[in-house]
């Protein structure tokens, strides 16, 4: 018999604060108990692709690999976790990602390594190990997966993030800076993004000396004017200060030497071709003379994507994808001298600005996950069972089909079925399973048909390439 709740002795129980750890279950003789521990969480700055995120991730991997085909280029895949000494000697001791970012450790065997912050340096190691050098050149090849950067987290910056990196090793030219300027812009346009592009040429090793005396001079007696940042790097990276976002810094900026009057003509020449060739390619681009980008293998062409983000377009500008040469990188590894040149995008703040426009009521080239045409429904073991069996013939025909074989109710499987916007369900029950029948729900209007169970995938056929012409006209 129910008992009356006490409602007093309810009021007078006050709720007690949930415990952060819950207490070991009471154990029973011979039962195990599960000892909880606090619930586990994501680790700051790392994102979880959820599957409903996926359909962007495919649509760009996909896209990215049919690109790369056109293209000629080779994918490789190489391990996150390198030695800490590529990264020290490749991307610059002083470079805010080695100072700053890097997530070393030292592992069990005494080792320094790092997980990577970007993958250019190491492309150039494979280069190397793998001989690519006696291999036609240039080389061409691309990676698609995360870097890590111990970064302050925020929308569109996290600690783990995917970059797509495309390098050509082996090639001094600037056709091969405007081919990669190009793959880039046409990945970013076929996704409905409008990028601008800001571009610089930051010399190489004969003029860039000049050039850097020539800014160290102008900072020299202006030390006390401009932001803690750039007066550490004055003396160690000046050409970092032309980066500086500060508000202070941006007076003295606008003033200081620009590069154009330090290049040699080799550099020039080689800027004016990138720059026509861009042209030819009705690509939309800034000349900016402040763009350095942060590590210290880049020489001549740099270059930065940006597209406009939220409501005040001019103030926030995400900066989608960069790159530039690296001429001396091979050989600083050892190697011989092998010009080459390359560009990262990040493909989160592809995917943040594409559900920003999706949310805008903007139409975007993303596919959607596979729509599923047929559930497989059943009533009792024995239909369970033969349709089990069934499930697999039909997905051996092609069919897109779901099912869920661990409900025994049929309106839960129903239920089920319209959640996923099924077009038909096939059903079994005993009766049909005796008659050699079977039954064909159209989900739309939710007539059904009984047929001849060895009729079933003709049938199903038909009433698909019935419904498309439905839909299609
Ligand atoms: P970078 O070589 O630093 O210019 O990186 C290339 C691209 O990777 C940038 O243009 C961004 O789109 C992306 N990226 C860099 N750092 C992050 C980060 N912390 N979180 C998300 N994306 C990033």
């Amino acid at each position: 018999m129910l008992q009356p709740i006490d409602m007093k002795k309810k009021q007078d129980k006050q709720p007690e604060a949930a415990p952060a750890v819950q207490p070991v279950q009471s154990a029973k003789p011979g039962i195990e108990t599960v000892k909880q521990v606090r619930a586990p969480q994501l680790v700051k700055g790392m994102k979880d692709i959820l599957p409903v995120d996926q359909p962007y991730w495919m649509h760009i991997k996909a896209l990215i690999g049919r690109m790369m085909d056109d293209y000629s280029f080779g994918r490789i895949d190489m391990p996150i976790v390198e030695d800490t000494s590529l990264f020290l000697h490749g991307l610059g001791k002083q470079t805010d990602i080695v100072e700053k970012e890097m997530y070393t450790f030292v592992d069990q065997g005494g080792n320094n390594l790092s997980l990577r912050p970007e993958l250019t340096a190491s492309f150039v190691r494979s280069y190397l190990e793998h001989g690519m050098l006696t291999w036609p050149q240039p080389v061409k090849l691309y990676a698609v997966g995360p870097a890590y950067r111990h970064d302050k987290p925020q929308e569109g910056r996290y600690r783990q993030f995917y970059q797509w990196s495309c390098e050509v090793i082996g090639e001094a030219k600037a056709a091969a800076d405007a081919q990669l300027i190009l793959i880039a812009y046409k990945f970013y346009t076929s996704l409905g993004l409008s990028p601008i592009m800001h571009i610089n040429s930051i010399g190489c090793q004969v003029c860039r000396p000049a050039y850097r005396e020539a800014l160290t001079e102008y900072y020299k007696n202006k030390r006390s004017q401009i932001c803690e940042d750039c007066k550490r790097r004055l003396t160690r990276n000046v050409m970092r200060l032309l980066d500086c976002k500060e508000q202070t810094c941006q007076e003295i900026k606008a003033k200081s030497p620009h590069m154009d009057e330090y290049r040699c003509d080799d550099c020039k020449n080689h800027f004016m071709s990138v720059l026509e060739y861009v042209d030819d390619f009705d690509i939309p681009y800034e000349y900016n003379h402040y763009l350095v980008r942060g590590l210290d293998y880049y020489s001549r062409t740099v270059f930065e994507f940006y597209i406009p983000r939220g409501d005040d377009e001019e103030m926030n500008m995400l900066a989608i994808g960069g790159g530039g040469r690296y001429d001396q990188l091979v050989e600083l590894f050892g190697g011989m001298p092998t010009p080459a040149v390359g560009f990262a995008v990040g493909i989160e703040r592809v995917i943040l600005k594409l559900k920003e426009m999706q949310t805008a009521g903007e139409e975007i080239p993303i596919v959607q996950q596979r729509k599923i045409d047929i559930f497989i429904a059943q009533l009792g073991e024995r239909a369970k069972r033969r349709m089990m069996v069934l499930y697999e013939e039909l997905l051996k025909e092609g069919f897109a089909m779901a099912e869920a074989f661990t409900k025994d109710s049929l309106r839960a499987q129903l239920d089920l079925a319209n959640k996923l916007g099924v077009k038909f369900t096939v059903i079994l029950g005993e009766k049909e399973l005796i008659d050699g029948t079977i039954i064909i729900r159209n989900m739309e209007g939710g007539e059904q048909e009984v047929i001849d169970s060895t009729k079933l995938i003709p049938t199903l056929r038909k009433k698909l390439d019935a419904w498309s012409q439905k839909t299609t006209s």
